[in-house]
């Protein structure tokens, strides 16, 4: 019932999970003898099964109990015994314990030809049969000590259909040891109290309403200063690295999007066009690539205009299935960090070469951990692969060459190119372990000529230019919700909402409060005086919450001496120091950067 590959099946992981399935199953009948069984497959991490209990299901307080049936199960080493049945014999056999969501799966696998030449599969052990095609465990007693617990109870519908029975599903998490068991528990808990869209929600970041509509995220105050840090420090270090920035418009006729290929190849992801002007067809972007090629194409360009680097923080518009939306990591509606670089063949390596350093500063800066790097490669025996086997052989090559060079570990896979070329994939661990792709590269050797885009060589002759997409700090949604889980809301001082809590001992020092709170707004710093008639302890626990970097005490001492007693988020000691020490010490935190906020 689980599409996964062969080899996989082969793995103690995924024969462990299936056979603590059936270990369960058989603990729970022995609980509940008249309890039907659905399915019962392994999972991500771990396993579950679903029950028809006729009546009062099982519910959490009862695991416990079926966790010691199964550590028993576990210790008596039954068995596992594989037979095969056919559809006759398999009714016979489920229908005496009145298994009829077995009875109907076992009729669909025959008709359906899912049951393969020996009949339909069944494994025993100790008094417990199951209609399932493996593989399994030798024996209950290879299960290792203490690497499963069950995990939660919920509703499901049988085959997922609402007009069908609900069925009670059990959760079991399941591991090779017991490290990795508590390790993913742990991590789980962290990931679940930085969820972005739970602190998104807390720290006023950003907001959904159904009115505007569903994957259209809105950026509140809070939200929009983190964009803005990250759009100030790209334009910073694009403009230092060359780059020029342009800005083009959202939306665009259907002729562009024919040129560039992404009609018909990308038509599923866009939104349907828009009719203007009786028959002309507009449709929103969903990249920025093709303006940017018109950019490059208006004016006759020489080999010395290269490279050329066209830079955009550029909105965009993907139509992904409600289904699949999901916080700000599967969004409607984007904004990338987005540039094209066009460059003559020589040119390739050292563009590439300064990119892949640009992503690693960016990546090292933010402290995102090491990331990995799968590249994509074409497949010579496939034919949606533009151009000729050579370009692509030099093109894989060039790329392959600066990620060795740069000593950055990557993964090489056939098949998974762009149509136009190879395609570098930057893979970045989240909270629970996952590996996910934050941004990708692409080296596009096939684009430029469809657009005509053309430069003069030192020989005097037309030439096709290379062209490289590039966006390392993502599209703010997909960047801002790892940041946000990463450093569990507390940014560091230089990108935080609010900088510096100024928090006022009692009411005599207010005004002196203000006058602190304006020189630095002054200096454009985010400041703001805590005026509420909270206790001095309520107000420093508020600033704490709002996860605010900085907390600026001022008692009658410290105004008296032109101090202030300075107080980090998540530290405990503080400190008393000129004022003018303390704004001077401030401008150093946000010209570098300083990822002052983080614990390592
Ligand atoms: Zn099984
Ligand atoms: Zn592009």
């Amino acid at each position: 019932m689980c599409s996964v590959l062969a080899s996989e099946k082969q793995t103690f992981i995924y024969r462990l999970r299936h056979s603590l399935a059936h270990i369960m199953a058989q603990a729970v009948l022995q609980i509940r003898p008249g309890a039907k069984m659905a399915f019962g497959p392994p999972v991500e991490s771990g396993f579950y099964y679903d029950f028809d209990f006729q009546g009062e299901p099982l519910g959490e307080r009862d695991l416990e109990n079926v966790e010691n049936i199964m550590r028993r199960i576990i210790k008596e080493k039954q068995p596992f015994a594989q037979a095969y049945k056919t559809l006759d014999e398999a009714r016979a056999f489920l229908a005496q314990t009145d298994q009829n969501y077995k009875i109907e799966y076992a009729e669909e696998l025959v008709e359906t030809g899912k049951a393969g030449g020996e009949g339909l599969g069944f494994y025993t052990n100790g008094p417990f049969t199951d209609m399932c095609e493996g593989p399994h465990l030798e024996h209950t007693g290879e299960v290792p000590k203490a690497c499963f617990k069950l995990d939660r109870i919920s509703g499901s519908y049988w085959r997922g259909d609402e007009k069908r029975p609900m069925l009670t599903r059990i959760y079991g998490l399941a591991f090779e040891t017991k490290d990795a068991l508590d390790d993913f528990i742990a991590r789980r808990k962290l990931a679940m109290e930085r969820d972005h869209r739970k602190l998104g929600e807390e720290l006023d970041l950003f907001m959904m309403d159904a009115e505007v509509g569903v994957g259209l995220p809105m950026w509140m105050p809070n939200g929009a200063v983190v964009r803005d840090e990250l759009e100030q420090w790209a334009r910073e270090s694009e403009f230092r690295a060359g780059y020029q920035r342009v800005s083009t418009p959202a939306i665009t006729r259907s002729e562009l999007y024919h040129r560039s290929g992404h009609l018909p190849y990308y038509a599923e992801s866009m939104y349907p066009p828009m009719i203007v002007d009786e028959n002309d067809e507009y449709y929103l972007r969903p990249m920025n690539c093709p303006h940017h090629h018109k950019i490059f194409g208006a004016r006759p360009r020489s080999y010395r205009d290269l490279p050329l680097r066209l830079a955009e923080y550029g909105n965009t518009y993907r139509y992904e299935k409600h289904g699949s939306l999901a916080g700000l990591l599967r969004v409607r509606a984007m904004c990338m960090n987005d540039a094209h670089i066009y460059c003559t063949p020589e040119q390739v390596e050292g563009e590439f070469r300064a990119i892949m350093a640009m992503y690693r500063m960016y990546y090292d800066h933010l402290r995102m951990g090491n990331f990995r790097v799968r590249l994509s490669l074409h497949d010579p025996k496939s034919d949606k692969f533009v151009g000729n086997e050579e370009a692509w052989n030099r093109s894989e090559d060039i790329v392959r060459t600066v990620l060795a060079n740069l000593g950055i570990e990557f993964e090489e896979e056939t098949g998974e190119a762009a149509f136009y070329g190879p395609k570098v994939d930057i893979q970045v661990k989240n909270l629970l372990g996952r590996e996910e792709t934050v941004s990708t590269c692409q080296l596009d050797f096939v684009v430029a000529e469809r657009f005509n885009l053309e430069y003069t060589g030192n020989d005097g002759e037309k030439k096709t230019p290379y062209i490289i997409h590039r966006a390392p700090l993502s599209t703010h949604e997909r960047m801002i919700s790892f940041l946000i889980e990463l450093y569990g809301g507390a940014f560091p001082t230089w990108m935080a909402p609010m900088q510096v809590q100024i928090v006022p001992v009692k009411d005599e020092v207010l005004p002196c409060a203000h006058e602190i709170a304006g020189r630095l707004r002054g200096g454009l710093f985010r400041a703001h005086v805590d005026e509420s008639s909270e206790s001095f302890n309520k107000k420093i626990r508020n600033a704490v919450t709002h996860k605010i970097p900085n907390i600026w005490i001022l008692g009658m001492k410290e105004m008296e001496n032109r101090n202030i007693t300075w107080r980090r988020y998540a530290v405990q000691e503080q400190q008393t120091i000129p004022l003018d020490d303390a704004i001077a010490k401030l401008e150093v935190l946000r010209k570098d950067r300083v990822m002052d906020n983080f614990a390592e």
